[in-house]
């Protein structure tokens, strides 16, 4: 059968179709989706089956919910993955390229074929680049999946990033995915969280667990190597605790005056666990900006010395550091507080539970 064939079966139930005949927008959209199913027949399926629905069509209602459900399950909403196309036959069906379009579908493998996965893309692309945010999310996917067009990662990160930035909360989703990933991006978990947590004030369920998985991951890396401290991501938990990204840390100066350091224990320099009186002064003075945060635990604390005067810098080095005293009264006075005090077992003892790592990997979940 030749698709171009206007006299056709399917040419036939195309131009039906696009007259909005119930049963032949049913009949279509079950020959797009056998065989070969999502993410391509579905495309086309979707608006047959809600025209057809919409003219009180019993088969494809239930057709639509059974649909929905897998939707559901892959993570698509159906109104996402449909609105453009429908966009796209409502356009086409006005340009007279529809019925040649919808003819070119046969039942089976060939409703994959490179050309009307290129029509689509193309379809996506136009919507895309006038501003459709739902359209410009699809077209995200059709470079990250190579959908009618090369795979480009860093194409996929652009429309995801647009679609976002329209406050498209599946795109808000995936493009902290991205971020957090460091797919199409450098890796960036600061943005991640940035776009997850405006996906999550959505809503959005996903982004609300790569959210949490992202802020976990973030601790671990914490954990190994100091990070600078950002004044935002410093939080003070009821406890008098310094947290950052709901992870207890230790916060001290890195930079130190080289002569004043000494690497045999008997160090001057503090650490501090909590708002104490030093560091609620500091941060009066404007000079909280000298400090970084660690969750390090093994009373060791990377510093830049600095030479006297002309603050040169010299190689990082580790000393090891003592509790701050205003700090450990508050500790006392909130009933954490051992003697002999180490940060391992005061970390094991008032941290909350973190999941297992390589389970954390798994629960950032790709977009749908
Ligand atoms: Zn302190």
């Amino acid at each position: 059968m030749c698709s171009k064939d206007p006299s056709s079966p399917n040419s036939q139930l195309a131009a039906a179709a696009l007259k909005g005949e119930p049963q032949a927008c049913y009949r279509l959209a079950c020959l797009c989706l056998e065989g070969a199913l999502p993410p391509y027949g579905l495309d086309l399926a979707l608006p047959l089956l809600e025209r057809a629905a919409a003219r009180g069509h019993a088969g494809a209602k239930k057709k639509l919910l059974e649909l929905a459900a897998t939707l559901r399950r892959i993570g698509v909403s159906q109104a996402e993955s449909s609105s453009s196309l429908r966009e796209l036959m409502h356009r086409a069906g006005e340009d007279g390229a529809a019925g040649q379009r919808l003819s070119s579908l046969r039942p089976g493998g060939d409703v994959r074929s490179v050309r009307r996965l290129e029509l689509t893309a193309n379809c996506y692309r136009s919507a895309a680049e006038n501003g459709d945010a739902t359209a410009q999310f699809a077209l995200a996917h059709c470079f990250r999946l190579g959908m009618g067009v090369a795979p480009d990662a860093e194409a996929c990160v652009y429309w995801f990033r647009q679609s976002a930035e329209q406050g498209l909360a599946d795109g808000q989703c995936n493009t902290g995915w991205c971020y957090g990933t460091g797919y199409g991006v450098p890796l960036s978990y600061a943005n991640a969280m940035h776009w997850y947590s405006l996906a999550e004030a959505q809503g959005h369920d996903l982004a609300r667990r790569n959210h949490q998985a992202v802020r976990h991951i973030f601790a671990r890396d914490l954990a190994s190597s100091a990070i600078s401290l950002a004044e935002e991501r410093l939080a003070i938990a009821a406890d008098h605790t310094i947290e950052v990204n709901r992870r207890k840390c230790c916060i001290y100066i890195s930079k130190q005056y080289a002569n004043y350091l000494d690497d045999d224990g008997t160090t001057s320099y503090r650490f501090h666990l909590c708002d104490c009186h030093t560091i609620r002064d500091m941060a009066a003075r404007g000079r909280k900006y000298r400090y970084i945060a660690t969750a390090r635990d093994d009373g060791l604390f990377a510093v830049t010395p600095l030479r006297d005067r002309q603050r040169d810098t010299e190689a990082a080095r580790e000393i090891p550091m003592r509790l701050c005293q205003h700090c450990r009264q508050l500790l006392q006075a909130q009933d954490m507080y051992e003697e002999p005090f180490s940060l391992r077992s005061f970390y094991a003892k008032h941290q909350p539970q973190l999941p297992d790592w390589e389970e954390l990997e798994q629960y950032l979940v790709e977009p749908g």
